[in-house]
């Protein structure tokens, strides 16, 4: 555990980042009410809205339906994931040229600590003017992002959502208690909805209560996360470092509704496949593997099936993943047209990193040990199997031959 002292960390995060990109992109859709929304618009929800749908009610998460309702005039658009990326990249290249300690938070935010190079809150409030004009260069006047600079993450995120958009928000410690103060116990991130309801029933509802809670009560009702929560209301970040002794993920999971309903076995596996690589790469990600798979199905009449299977041996690899979640689902597919497909691996233990005695298994782990080096660098979307993708070899022929026989 880590308390983080006299640190300077600055917490960027873009203003409606895939909207904005958009805007950017093509200025037919600035300056209006957007929603970015999934392939299928019918089927699904609004990833971001544009600060003009924000004004006019419009949320995240809102499925499609209702943001028109709620505002007609509202523009859907389909994202495009490759665009958000790549100028992720650019953005992040860009503080990278500031300092080399920069975590990548998600998409759109990134935690960059400015100790050694800004020296004082002076120095880092000129370093992000500068951030945000290299930012506009590189990326447009359009896309935008709010600041905020604080002592710890948790702070500096906090501060930088309480001014949007194009805020920059600083707060030195001192000025700590008073940001948290003013806020919501449900701005801050860590503080869900479910703890802000236990929170609630034990009578807290501000941080101030929260600070002045005994912490044996705390740890009593939250047990480790006590500590977390008593630390975050005095503005102090409660740091687990990542080691053995650490509790691990409890389970690692995706689920995907497909673009239509269907239940065609090929297309089916294609997703599950999908499904099972980017749950694979997780807990190899997390250096953890999984001896229990659970697999389920939602039909389209939003009836659902799902079963799990325990594995003597611990499994890090999508194929094994994928093989088990099939053979949970393949005998309840003949019922009705699929919409929905999820994987869940569970009973988490630290990887035991044994090479198999078979060559071809050998093999399989050296390519993925490549591949995990390029998605611990480009991210999880950076290769696919080629079976997952949409399109028909014809068999013999190509020359493809595919090791889960799609
Ligand atoms: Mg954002």
């Amino acid at each position: 555990m880590r308390m983080d002292n006299g640190r300077i960390i600055l917490h960027i995060d873009m203003n409606s980042y895939f909207a904005s990109v958009e805007q950017q992109a093509n200025p037919f859709l600035r300056g209006k009410p957007i929603g970015i929304t999934g392939k299928n618009q019918e089927r699904s929800v609004v990833a971001t809205a544009s600060i003009e749908a924000k004004k006019l009610g419009v949320k995240t998460a809102m499925s499609t339906w209702e943001a028109k309702k709620i505002c007609p005039s509202i523009i859907l658009w389909p994202g495009d994931p490759e665009k958000y990326a790549d100028i992720m990249h650019r953005f992040n290249a860009i503080y990278r040229s500031f300092t080399e300690h920069v975590e990548e938070f998600s998409v759109d935010e990134s935690f960059l600590d400015l100790t050694e190079e800004a020296q004082d809150y002076l120095g880092a409030t000129c370093m992000a003017q500068a951030i945000r004009e290299r930012v506009s260069e590189a990326c447009g006047p359009h896309i935008t992002a709010s600041i905020g600079i604080a002592p710890n993450r948790l702070m500096a995120k906090l501060a930088s959502e309480s001014v949007k958009p194009n805020g920059l928000t600083v707060v030195r410690p001192h000025e700590v208690l008073n940001l948290l103060d003013q806020s919501d116990l449900e701005d801050l991130c860590g503080i869900g909805h479910g703890i802000r309801e236990h929170l609630s029933q034990l009578g807290i509802e501000s941080f101030q209560q929260l600070r002045e809670f005994p912490l044996e009560r705390l740890m009593e009702e939250f047990h480790g996360y006590g500590l977390w929560l008593h630390e975050a209301a005095w503005g102090r970040e409660v740091v687990q470092e990542p080691s053995h002794t650490s509790e691990p993920a409890k389970s690692y999971g995706h689920s995907y509704t497909l673009p239509f309903n269907t239940n065609d076995p090929v297309v089916l596996k294609r997703y599950l496949l999908g499904l099972a690589d980017k749950v694979a790469w997780r807990l190899r990600r997390d250096g953890v593997a999984a001896r229990r798979i659970s697999a389920h199905v939602r039909f389209a009449d939003f009836s659902g099936h799902g079963e799990q299977r325990t594995s003597i041996e611990p499994i890090t690899d999508g194929l094994r993943l994928f093989k088990i979640a099939w053979q949970i689902l393949a005998p309840f597919l003949q019922h009705a047209p699929v919409r929905l497909v999820g994987l869940t691996a569970s009973l988490i233990s630290s990887d035991p990193k044994r090479t198999s005695l078979f060559k071809k298994e050998q093999h399989m782990q050296s390519v993925l040990s490549s591949l995990d080096l390029l998605q611990h660098r480009y991210g999880s979307g950076i290769w696919k199997r080629a079976s997952t993708l949409p399109v028909e070899f014809k068999s013999r022929s190509s020359g493809f031959r595919f090791d889960h026989e799609l």
